[in-house]
């Protein structure tokens, strides 16, 4: 939901010190996810307790992206139960929990909007749907890069900010709060807040502050990748990236805009009347994914399964929804890999190699 009017009513200025009370505050009220350290080094999208850490600094991303809360791992979609006299009963789950998630980073936050996208465009998904519409975003940007993994200014998600309802900018000692929908001004009240009627010289001093250049780049502009990779189907590239490859699927289990799903019924043998169905992730680098009836797997190789993955990143999903790249550059993928592969290399592979090149089954 858009706000209408200038900046002078929705944006505002809060001490720095005092956004732990703020989230905490809203926590009291609110289911609030914000990510927090889990283990050595990681951080993990948790529920905010009284105790947690609420801090924007020394942030590394988190091993699962926060939009994976709207599309849990398994999920019932519905109960049936059969009915002698009449058509069955169909109980559609929707998980309709108010929430609030907070720390998002922009390269997220383009994620859920593209899944915004793919959920709303043809087959509209209610499971996701209904959790989306209870689901309100603070957002922070990012003025370094993550770690060396990341390439989000590569793929446009670092300004990104449209579907954010309130988005936080950290400016030395204070934070610069702007109220993008109506829902954000309802959270952004009380005294910590000064209004702020001027935003433009702190976003200049943002600008001032973020590092440049902003993470890895690839050789050519984003826009130009889809005719590029399109012409790379018989290339070396997939062969030479797989080779130490596991089928693991670890790539797309963390991939913030991968939503394969497999759907199974479990029947209750208990009445032999009633039973679930019930959605869990799946994943197009699993050796199994192209199964089909009989046996037959069209992608039987750990090559031409890469190939899908980097393609529908940005080739045909970009083609499908006139958006130059589904892939965020967040460097989830890479990092969890235990063989190291780098969906950036892949990519910069490609379009150093040109033309077509014969190789993959
Ligand atoms: S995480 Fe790495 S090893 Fe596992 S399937 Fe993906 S590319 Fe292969
Ligand atoms: S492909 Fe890798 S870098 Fe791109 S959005 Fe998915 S996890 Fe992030």
């Amino acid at each position: 939901m858009s706000i209408k009017g200038g900046d002078s009513v929705r944006a505002f200025i809060i001490r720095k010190n005092a956004v732990s009370d703020w989230i905490k505050h809203l926590a009291r009220k609110n289911s609030v996810s914000f990510p927090q350290r889990a283990g050595h080094s990681g951080f993990r999208f948790k529920p905010v307790l009284e105790t947690s850490e609420i801090q924007f600094e020394h942030y590394r991303p988190t091993l699962a992206p926060p939009g994976k809360q709207l599309t849990p791992a398994r999920e019932v979609l519905f109960k049936y139960r059969k009915n002698a006299t009449a058509d069955p009963m169909l109980e559609s789950v929707l998980d309709s929990q108010a929430r609030v998630l907070a720390g998002v980073r922009p390269c997220d936050l383009k994620a859920i909007d593209l899944m915004d996208r793919v959920n709303r465009e043809g087959f509209s998904n209610p499971h996701y749907l209904t959790r989306r519409e209870n689901t309100v975003i603070i957002a922070h940007d990012c003025l370094q890069p993550c770690d060396a993994a990341c390439f989000c200014a590569a793929t446009g998600s670092l300004h990104w900010r449209a579907n954010a309802d309130v988005f936080l900018t950290s400016l030395d000692d204070e934070i610069l709060v702007e109220c993008l929908s109506e829902r954000g001004i309802a959270l952004a009240q009380g005294d910590h807040f000064t209004l702020c009627e001027n935003t433009e010289p702190h976003k200049k001093r943002a600008e001032a502050l973020r590092t440049q250049p902003f993470g890895r780049q690839f050789p050519v502009p984003l826009e130009q990748l889809p005719a590029i990779i399109a012409k790379q189907w018989q290339s070396r590239v997939w062969e030479k990236h797989v080779e130490h490859c596991f089928s693991c699927g670890s790539c797309n289990m963390v991939c913030p805009t991968c939503y394969c799903f497999n759907v199974v019924d479990d029947f209750n043998l208990a009445d032999g009347d009633s039973g679930t169905r019930t959605s869990t992730w799946d994943g197009c680098m699993l050796p199994n994914f192209s199964e089909v009836a009989g046996g037959h797997n069209f992608r039987p190789h750990p090559a031409a399964r890469q190939r899908h993955r980097v393609k529908r990143k940005f080739e045909y999903l970009s083609q499908r929804f006139q958006e130059p790249g589904f892939c965020i550059g967040c460097g989830r993928c890479a990092r969890q890999c235990t063989a190291q592969i780098d969906i950036f290399s892949i990519v910069s592979d490609l379009v150093s190699q040109g033309e077509n090149d014969p190789c993959v089954p």
